[in-house]
């Protein structure tokens, strides 16, 4: 049987040290590291998730404010007000929920966003640094499945270097999916990305060490497709038709089969909005050395 890999609980410990890096910024610096948050229209998802970002901001001491504007702004206009953001020297942090309304362009609105505050890690600047391994801000959700990872192979004291390890990712985004890949290639992993036009998809995910499901399938990933004592990363946040949440995980049938698997809800979610706090604290303490 699998160990369950406690997301919650990691995410709880990352946001304690994330609230001690935030007074200690005060100390050195003198004033509170800012998140903003800006959140166009009201996509029912969107509303959740940012509500929840500002909460978790708030509980750890950061400063700043979701900025909820109606789905009437225009791409001009959500520009010029990020433009602001940039130039304002109290935000570290610039946030844009996605998915954005028609009539505005992602990549324009990213492309806007300083490469410097852009703590969700997909401005090109910062998806080109992590591709070269120059650091620059990682997207939150690859970072959080990686202190996962690593919590879970501390746990079972085998090696964090993945030396000789095949990591098997289902999903090529820009947001999940090639991240993710490029933190396991960093780590020495032998990585294949795997998506919509792979063939075979259960024989390759059987080869998997770790395997790393960031689809949007309900529960796609099944026992028979997972090697015995791999470790199960389950990205996905998908209803069932009951309305229920899950992952691309069946984690019942793979909980027999892998060595550890995160669960959902509790697994990736909760580390992915407690390192997008850590990500802020680490952008304003970059900006300012
Ligand atoms: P996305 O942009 O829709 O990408 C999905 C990827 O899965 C694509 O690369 C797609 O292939 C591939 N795919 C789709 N169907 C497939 C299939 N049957 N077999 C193999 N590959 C398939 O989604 P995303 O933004 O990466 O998010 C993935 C999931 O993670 C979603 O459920 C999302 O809600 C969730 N998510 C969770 C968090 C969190 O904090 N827990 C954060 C972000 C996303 P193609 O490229 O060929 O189309």
């Amino acid at each position: 049987m699998a160990r369950i890999i406690d997301g919650k609980a990691l995410a709880a410990e990352t946001r304690g040290n994330v609230a001690r890096a935030v007074a200690e910024f005060r100390e050195r610096h003198g004033r509170t590291p800012g998140l903003e948050v800006v959140l166009v229209g009201d996509d029912p998802a969107s509303i959740v998730y940012t509500r929840n970002k500002e909460k978790a901001a708030a509980e750890v001491g950061l400063r700043g404010a979701l900025h909820h504007v109606p789905a009437s702004t225009t791409e001009a206009e959500l520009l010029r007000f990020i433009g602001e953001l940039n130039a304002s020297p109290t935000v570290d942090g610039i946030l844009v929920q996605l998915p954005l309304p028609n009539g505005i362009d992602p990549n324009r609105v990213i492309d806007a966003i300083d490469p410097a505050k852009d703590v969700d890690g997909f401005h090109p600047v910062n998806a080109g640094l992590l591709s070269v391994g120059r650091g620059g801000l990682v997207p939150c959700t690859p970072l959080g499945c990686m202190a996962l990872l690593d919590a879970h192979l501390r746990h079972v004291g085998e090696p964090l270097d993945l030396s000789g390890k095949h990591a098997v990712v289902i999903g090529r985004s820009n947001i999940v999916g090639k991240p993710m890949a490029q933190l396991l290639l960093a780590r020495n992993a032998t990585v294949t990305i795997a998506h919509s036009r792979t063939t075979a998809l259960p024989e390759l995910c059987r080869s998997a060490d770790i395997l790393v499901a960031a689809v949007g399938r309900a529960e796609l990933v099944r026992g028979d497709w997972v090697k015995p004592g791999a470790v199960v990363l389950d990205v996905g946040i998908n209803r069932r038709k009951d309305g229920s949440l899950c992952g691309d995980v069946h984690t019942e049938s793979v909980l027999q089969v892998a060595g550890g698997v995160t669960p959902v809800p509790g697994g990736v979610g909760p580390m992915t909005i407690a390192t997008l706090l850590a990500n802020t604290v680490l952008a304003g303490e970059r900006r300012l050395s």
